[in-house]
């Protein structure tokens, strides 16, 4: 029997920052989907996430900066940065960022967290390495992204993960190697119970409901066992947050009304109720 997981001694509240949003087809996102649906559109949004406990502050995934983003043609509906200042959160004093993986859309800005030990997976960095070297597959990492966990490094201020781990009491780190091979979900304990942050192990609730994987992966196998893991990490699906479910923000309470459409609470109910697959 493995140790239960140590709990804080209060919830965690977790912020979903929404910053851009694709429209994509649902080919684009599963993984030999059925020719009937392939073309049905689908939004995609880009996400970071901040948890906080009292006067602790976690971030979650960087996302990447407006910079990077007009370089990719992407347009963005806020700088996520800035919307972390909006939440009265100085990134300059942040002490903590995980990276749930390296991909270019999760690990920009780590300029703007210039006191944090930046959090990430010992197999990424060599991923990246190695992606780069790859034109077809190379759009998927930032080498300035690279570059700045290097000058993390120097400063002693990269730390490097080697499987599941405790980050602090009620904020678990579980390893999924199906999307890469260091990619990991976040589970936090909140006032409605254990949330799972997928991360990009499963980028729309299709991907783990369907089991039909994104089309961008490491590990195939391992993609499908990872969606065994989450669904057993999250059995309720509402306490599940794909990476870049569209539906997210708005399901979920906006921060503050001011912040309706960016900022969405995760550690609260959904203003539509349980979902029918919940157990509630
Ligand atoms: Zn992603």
């Amino acid at each position: 029997m493995s140790e239960p997981p140590s709990l804080p001694a209060q919830p965690w509240e977790v912020y979903a920052i929404r910053f851009s949003r694709l429209h994509r087809r649902r080919r684009d996102a599963l993984l030999l989907c059925p020719p009937a649906t392939a073309d049905d559109p689908i939004d995609m949004d880009y996400s970071m996430w901040v948890a906080r406990s009292g006067q602790e502050t976690i971030v979650i995934d960087t996302g990447y900066s407006p910079e990077l983003g007009e370089r990719l043609g992407r347009t963005f509906l806020c700088d996520p940065v800035e919307v972390v200042r909006d939440l009265g959160v100085e990134p300059g004093s942040v002490e903590d960022v995980v990276l749930t993986h390296f991909h270019y859309d999760h690990a920009g800005n780590l300029d703007a967290f210039p006191a944090a030990t930046i959090h990430v997976h010992e197999a990424e960095l060599p991923a990246a390495a190695w992606h780069v070297g790859e034109p077809a597959l190379a759009f998927a990492y930032a080498t300035e992204h690279v570059a700045a966990a290097q000058a993390a490094a120097a400063e002693g201020r990269l730390h490097l993960l080697t499987g599941s781990t405790t980050l602090r009491p009620g904020i678990e780190l579980h390893q999924m190697g199906g999307h890469t091979p260091g990619s990991m979900a976040v589970q936090i304990w909140t006032a409605r119970g254990w949330l799972l942050l997928a991360g990009d192990a499963s980028h729309i609730a299709a991907n783990a409901r369907e089991r039909r994987p994104y089309p961008l992966f490491s590990d195939l196998r391992r993609t499908f066992e990872d969606y065994d893991a989450l669904n057993r990490l999250a059995p309720d699906p509402d306490l599940l947050v794909p990476g870049h479910e569209a539906s997210v923000i708005d399901r979920y309470p906006p921060a503050r009304p001011d912040l309706a459409g960016r900022v969405a609470r995760l550690d609260l109910p959904p203003v539509d109720g349980p979902s029918p697959a919940s157990p509630r």
